[in-house]
């Protein structure tokens, strides 16, 4: 995807601080965090939002799963804990679309978001 900012973080065009990587994810710092530690975990696919997730895609959703859990032990918040945010959406304010995980932590949390936080 030509004009995807996170398609041109994978291909290397746009530097970032990585923390994970396969064959089919990546994980790097957010460029303007919202939290101590805080880092989004994509798929190499481009997929523009989670309601464009087909059926064949949904092992991406597993592996995503399985790279929060190595993630959050490299980084050591496996035992304090994290939160995880998936924007979808114009409502949720999602801003890059190419499916993406925010991984926060490193504090303790506040209470969740609603409808008048942001
Ligand atoms: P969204 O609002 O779409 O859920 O979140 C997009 C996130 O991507 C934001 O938190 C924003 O700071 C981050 N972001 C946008 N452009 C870049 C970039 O070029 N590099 C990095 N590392 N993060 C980015
Ligand atoms: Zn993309």
């Amino acid at each position: 995807m030509e004009d995807c900012v996170f398609c041109k973080i994978i291909d290397g065009k746009i530097p970032s601080e990585k923390v994970y990587e396969d064959d089919d994810i990546l994980a790097f710092k957010d460029i303007n965090p919202a939290a101590p530690i805080h880092v989004l975990v994509i798929p190499k696919k481009h997929i523009a939002t989670l309601m464009e997730l087909k059926s064949e895609d949904m092992n991406i959703v597993s592996k995503i799963m399985e790279s929060i859990q190595k993630i959050a032990q490299n980084l050591g918040i496996d035992k304090n804990g994290f939160r995880l945010i998936a924007n979808c959406g114009p409502d949720s304010g999602q801003e890059v679309m190419h499916i993406h995980f925010h991984l926060l932590a490193g504090t303790k949390m506040g209470p969740k978001l609603c409808h008048n936080s942001r």
